[in-house]
């Protein structure tokens, strides 16, 4: 038998996501367990594959294999694709293994033309429901499959409603209808140089290509790197029997979800519309209603409803996101899946449901995204700040949170100012996938429309962004400004929003840091028995080291020293020592610097209670902490009794050509072995101090070279250390340990880890560096032509974010290898920004490193992320 590319539902199940995509998987589940499903196939991800590598070709087989199906539709449904008499309208969805609300294309009404839409209108005896619909699939047709874009066609919608004197869609008759659909085919074919396809054949075909292509559209690929998903998955496509909502009175359409998706609250918690598409509720062009007053309106229907939502939920075993539709008094499930929640309320529904014994530890801990949690550590307003703050207005508290910025209008103009260094608020009428970037770049967002299962509402969530939505009291003029609360707003003006509360302040009020506790603390808990990695901190001052040691961080796996000298005085006494002529006057900059370095080794241990730490000796390229302003040579010119232009000799003189290959790292205490003395000093005598303290700590600092390529060049540097540290080890009279290691940073240092590992007693892998040098590209610049490379899809992810597990992962898996034969038991972790990426961390535990270390407001990220390895990889 040939490969098999069509399903019908009938004929699959829930454990065939990767071929059918979760919704079709899910209609097949649903189908299986008797619910009342639309009749319906879907085209396998396989064939969207096909379709790619056939050159944006669907086989001639496959195309025989959907019409096969259509007739098995037809004989179930008793209705005919393209009959006047008895017409089947079909519905084309697309559907990935990763569920991506709104990312990809939908046409809804397909098999209309001029003799079918008149059998609907005889049929249904609802001439103006059969042109409605018919004028909406023109319209989505036009839009998805033929690129005319929808508003276009609202154009010629509002200039009817002026010719009528209308303001309302609903006051549109059925003749207005017919109207409309004479003039938006004319409008077609103008634009198109063909007649709108009414052989409801070529529509299916064409929609199903659609929606493969929109695999691939702009949205859907920013989507997917948001959310770790490959390209090469590929969408399915679910084709199902029409069923509507907006055909009268005893008709309508909803979406639920059956916990509380803003609190995990265990309560059925939705929106339906009577008379209306799906699409209505969606769009937030009308208001909707609670679901629970479907209650009086379909006691039987509502019923129904709650039983196939409880047994879903216990199916499924977690809460789910739901899609109905009542045709004529008759229920129809249209889709479900996991539903989309705040961070909050996955937290809740995890430990709930192994509270009410649905799921074990294992499974709640896998439930919640470790991305997600990033929501929980973000800021809330300052109390006091919004005691003095104007409230200006509120609408529907939809994803909570609290923002405070300037005001984009447009998504674009959002990412403009954003990356123009701003803090952003986007407000808009309402939001579509379009404007997905321009969503992810602002801290909140407010919609004038949209109920709380609105476009903006449910990404808002996922990305657990602030968003207010539904603020029907805005007032937008055409001159780009806005009115709300007697005040007018125009881009670039400060608003703030609270999206736990749904108020709206007209200026910027001061957030503060979230607090977490209760149901964090138990999941935290759970991923902690489960997980091996150890997760540490990447922090440069005791307030750093204090919030992540809060946060669970097990110790410090990178200290940048140079963040030190900085702040006031410091910055003076590292320029002295870095225009130095002499080493003796390096030395007296040294001593300055000492007893600051010592002060802050000091307060870092404390704040780690006695977790390692590990402290980098200074790394970056010199010319960063150069004075440029006039001022600032004068003074230091004053202050080590220069002449002006000597100094600016010198400065002149350490200009390099490519800093991030030149004088920096262990390099500079190859030519200046007197900064590594110093920096050992004030790691050991901060040691010795603290132990004296604390003697139960039993100490342990970790000393870290940094970019180091060659052992000898270790070698000489540790000889220094070793030498300084058992000095003043002996002299003190009390018995410190510690360790000398490096990081693998240089793809160099990755080819000769053994031979590195005879001198290094750990290894920790700077990957932010590793990924410059593999790839050739600068980790400063490379942003600026990334995009091309996402556009082009060259590249699906940033190399900075996610680790290249493929290229620069194979040198970290290598050098973990060779570091082991050189040293059986050497220590080895990862101190680049990937520590707290949690498709990184996976890699790390798959590898064997010992820790991962991340910024502090990640470390319960990476802690939850390692849970998640260590399951996954069992
Ligand atoms: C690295 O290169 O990965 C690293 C952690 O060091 P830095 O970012 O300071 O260069
Ligand atoms: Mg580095």
């Amino acid at each position: 038998m040939s490969h098999k590319y069509v399903y019908q539902f009938s004929e699959g199940n829930g454990t065939m996501r990767e071929l059918l995509g979760g919704k079709g998987a899910n209609l097949a589940d649903m189908t299986g367990l008797g619910m009342p499903v639309p009749h319906g196939f879907v085209v396998t991800t396989e064939a969207c594959t096909k379709y790619y590598d056939d050159n944006q070709v669907i086989a001639d087989s496959i195309i025989d294999e959907m019409f096969e199906n259509v007739a098995k539709i037809e004989a179930i449904s008793g209705k005919k694709f393209g009959d006047p008499t008895n017409p089947l309208l079909l519905s084309v969805r697309s559907g990935s293994r990763a569920s991506m609300p709104g990312m990809m294309d939908t046409i809804l009404n397909l098999g209309l033309n001029d003799k079918v839409v008149e059998g609907i209108a005889e049929l249904s005896g609802n001439p103006r429901f059969a042109y409605d619909s018919y004028r909406r699939f023109i319209q989505m047709f036009a839009d998805v499959v033929m690129d005319l874009p929808k508003h276009n066609f609202e154009v010629i919608i509002d200039e009817m409603k002026e010719e009528k004197g209308i303001v309302l869609d609903t006051q549109f008759d059925a003749a207005d209808l017919k109207e409309m659909v004479r003039r938006f085919k004319e409008y077609y074919t103008a634009h198109k140089n063909e007649e709108f396809p009414s052989d409801p054949r070529v529509q299916l075909i064409e929609s199903v290509k659609a929606v493969f292509r929109s695999w691939n559209n702009p949205r859907a690929i920013y989507y997917r790197r948001l959310n770790d998903i490959p390209a090469s998955w590929g969408t399915a496509v679910n084709v199902q029997m029409m069923v509507f909502g907006n055909m009268g009175d005893d008709c309508g359409t909803g979406v639920a979800f059956t916990r509380n998706p803003a609190t995990g609250e265990n309560k059925l918690y939705g929106e339906f519309l009577m008379n209306a598409q799906g699409e209505d509720v969606v769009a937030g062009i009308r208001t909707p209603k609670e679901i629970e007053e479907l209650k009086d309106v379909m006691p039987a229907a509502y019923d129904e409803f709650v039983t196939i939502c409880n047994k879903l939920e216990a199916h499924y075993k977690d809460m789910q996101d739901v899609e109905f539709t009542i045709e004529r008094g008759k229920l129809y499930m249209l889709q479900t899946r996991n539903g989309k929640r705040t961070a909050a309320a996955a937290l809740k529904i995890a430990v709930d449901l192994v509270n009410e014994g649905m799921i074990s530890k294992e499974k709640a801990v896998l439930q919640v995204n470790p991305h997600q949690l990033d929501a929980l550590l973000h800021p809330q307003f300052d109390e006091n700040a919004l005691k003095q703050a104007k409230l200006i207005g509120s609408a529907l508290p939809a994803s909570p949170g609290a923002a405070s910025g300037k005001v984009a209008l447009t998504a674009a103009k959002a990412v403009e100012m954003k990356n123009a260094g701003e803090k952003v608020v986007l407000v808009r009428l309402e939001t579509s996938p379009e404007d997905i970037e321009g969503m992810h770049v602002s801290e909140g967002i407010l919609t004038a429309r949209g109920g709380m299962t609105s476009h903006a509402a449910v990404v808002a969530r996922g990305m657990g962004t602030c968003c207010v939505s539904g603020c029907g009291d805005i007032r937008f003029s055409k001159n780009g400004t806005f009115e709300l609360g007697g005040q007018t707003f125009k881009e670039g003006d400060y608003i703030s929003l609270d999206g736990t509360t749904g108020r709206i302040y007209g200026e910027a009020v001061k957030t503060v840091p979230a607090s977490i506790s209760g149901d964090f603390e138990t999941l935290m808990e759970w991923a902690d028995e489960f997980r091996t990695l150890q997760v540490r901190t990447n922090a440069d001052n005791p307030r750093d080291a204090k919030q992540a040691f809060d946060f669970g961080a097990q110790g410090i796996g990178l200290v940048r020293t140079e963040h030190m000298f900085f702040e006031g005085d410091r910055i003076k006494a590292m320029r002295e020592m870095i225009v130095s002529k002499s080493e003796q006057q390096r030395r007296r900059a040294l001593e300055k610097l000492l007893p600051m370095q010592r002060e802050d080794f000091e307060g870092i241990y404390e704040a780690m209670q006695g977790f390692p730490v590990t402290i980098r000796y200074l790394d970056p390229p010199l010319h960063e902490f150069l004075p440029t302003n006039p001022q600032d040579i004068k003074d230091l010119a004053a202050e080590m009794n220069l002449e002006v232009s000597e100094l600016e000799g010198i400065i002149e003189s350490l200009h390099e050509f490519n800093p991030m290959m030149g004088h920096r790292g262990v390099r500079l205490a190859v030519s200046y072995p007197e900064i590594a003395e110093m920096q050992t000093r004030a790691v050991i005598e901060a040691a010795l101090n603290v132990s004296r303290r604390h003697p139960e700590w039993n100490m342990v600092p970790e000393i870290m070279i940094p970019l180091v390529g060659e052992v000898n060049e270790l070698r000489y540097v540790k000889d220094i250390v070793v030498k300084t540290a058992d000095e003043l080890i002996a002299a003190s009279g009390l018995e410190l340990k510690y360790l000398v290691g490096t990081m693998i940073e240089i793809p160099r240092a990755a080819l000769k880890a053994d031979e590195i590992a005879k001198e290094a007693e750990f290894f920790s892998f700077g990957t932010n560096d590793l990924t410059q040098m593999t790839f050739g590209f600068s980790r400063d610049d490379a942003g600026n032509f990334l995009t091309h490379y996402y556009d082009k899809k060259i590249y699906e992810q940033d190399p900075f974010a996610r680790l290249d597990q493929g290229g620069v992962g194979k040198l970290v898996d290598m050098a973990c290898r060779l570091g082991k034969e050189g040293r059986p038991n050497i220590k080895l972790g990862i101190c680049g920004e990937h520590g707290g990426d949690p498709s990184s961390i996976d890699f790390c535990h798959r590898v064997g490193l010992h820790y991962v270390s991340c910024s502090p407001f990640r470390v319960p990220i990476a802690r939850l992320a390692a849970a998640h390895a260590a399951l996954k990889n069992k």
